[in-house]
């Protein structure tokens, strides 16, 4: 075929040969994403299934926690479980995630908090993070016995790229369903079309998206205009909490937030992007209580700080100019501990 000389293929059209034959070879997949699922993880999951439905194989995704609600409207959501069948699958698929422990289950002969175990001959990674350093406990499937493949492209803007360069590959046709859930999963990871990943490539794909049936306005609707009214009212007790010391800008969600408004940490969602948008602030930190001694801590910069260093400090991971850990204290001694930190790498 004679390609139009306006138009280029689309780059990096790869993914590892060994994923495409293991696809191939194999028939019953178990997807897994992380725990605290959003858009992409969600998207991405349900895309990548209907895709291995329509190759005629077995797919079943698990999700540790269940599906937001304003995720509800994606096309065949209801293909979330979080109840893991006793089949015995062939491959797992873990994607928006690279460790064990991120899914929120644990590797056979682990004793994770998780309690139940993934298990199934081989595990398949894709995603677009970083592999956490060396220090973390980072739970390789390798180490259970188990063969794996890893497909990491952190230049990706979402796993949802990846899953359709994955499925073109394959040659599944790309219908409604498919093109909704993955222009939700690159929509949603990008903040719009907006944060630093979006690429040239992003956009070639969200074109085929639209192409192939995605309304861009519709999904627009549904993610950023369709907030429950409690998720604002959570939202100005937050912005209530606001606090700026020279680069660094923070807000805080505590629990007794969230029972006096009546919500749950999935109103937090896009909390965390909005200390980074004052003037001046090099680092917004969003800090969200999770038990009496146990913060969610979301860092996001815009300047040359790179947050996933600062995340993987206290066994995180993330992206450059979005990261997020766990850290046990209280929020004081919390506070302080990532202040400092993000200090330092500001300085340096
Ligand atoms: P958020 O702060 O919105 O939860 O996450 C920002 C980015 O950091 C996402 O790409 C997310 O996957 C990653 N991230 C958040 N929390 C953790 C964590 O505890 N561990 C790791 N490895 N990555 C995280
Ligand atoms: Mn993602």
């Amino acid at each position: 075929m004679k390609l139009n000389h306006q138009e280029t293929p689309l780059k990096m059209m790869k993914s590892p040969p060994k994923l495409l034959k293991l696809i191939k070879e194999n028939r019953k997949f178990l997807i897994v994403s992380h725990i605290n699922p959003e858009g992409d993880a969600i998207a991405s999951g349900i895309a990548l299934a209907l895709g291995l439905k329509k190759l005629g194989k077995y797919a079943y995704i698990l999700s540790k926690d269940p599906l937001p609600d304003i995720l509800k409207f994606l096309p065949d959501s209801d293909l979330i479980n979080t109840r893991l069948p006793s089949v015995n699958f062939d491959v797992l698929i873990m994607i928006d995630c690279n460790s064990m422990e991120r899914t929120g289950f644990s590797a056979p002969g682990e004793s994770g908090r998780g309690g139940k175990n993934l298990r199934a001959k081989t595990t398949a990674v894709i995603d677009h993070h970083l592999l956490p350093s060396r220090d973390t406990h980072y739970a390789q499937p390798e180490k259970s016995g188990q063969q794996s493949i890893r497909w990491i492209e952190p230049n990706a803007s979402a796993t949802g790229e990846l899953i359709y360069r994955l499925l073109t590959l394959l040659h599944v046709q790309i219908d409604k369903k498919i093109a909704t859930n993955l222009y939700t999963a690159i929509f949603t990871d990008t903040g719009g079309f907006r944060y630093s990943n979006t690429s040239v490539e992003s956009f070639k794909i969200a074109s085929k998206l639209i192409n192939a049936g995605a309304n861009t306005w519709e999904i627009t609707k549904e993610i950023y205009e369709n907030i429950p009214l409690n998720y604002f009212r959570l939202l100005t007790l937050t912005l209530s909490t606001l606090e700026k010391k020279g680069k660094i800008a923070w807000i805080t969600v505590t629990r007794r937030m969230l029972r006096k408004t009546n919500t749950s940490v999935q109103a937090t969602e896009d909390f965390a992007d909005r200390p980074r948008k004052i003037k001046g602030v090099e680092v917004g930190i969003f800090f969200r209580q999770d038990g009496e001694n146990l913060f969610k801590v979301s860092l996001r910069s815009k300047g040359a700080v790179n947050v996933a260093d600062i995340a993987r400090v206290f066994g995180g991971g993330g992206h450059a100019n979005a990261a997020g850990c766990v850290i046990k204290g209280s929020l004081k001694e919390v506070q302080n501990k990532v202040f400092q930190t993000v200090r330092k790498a500001i300085k340096g």
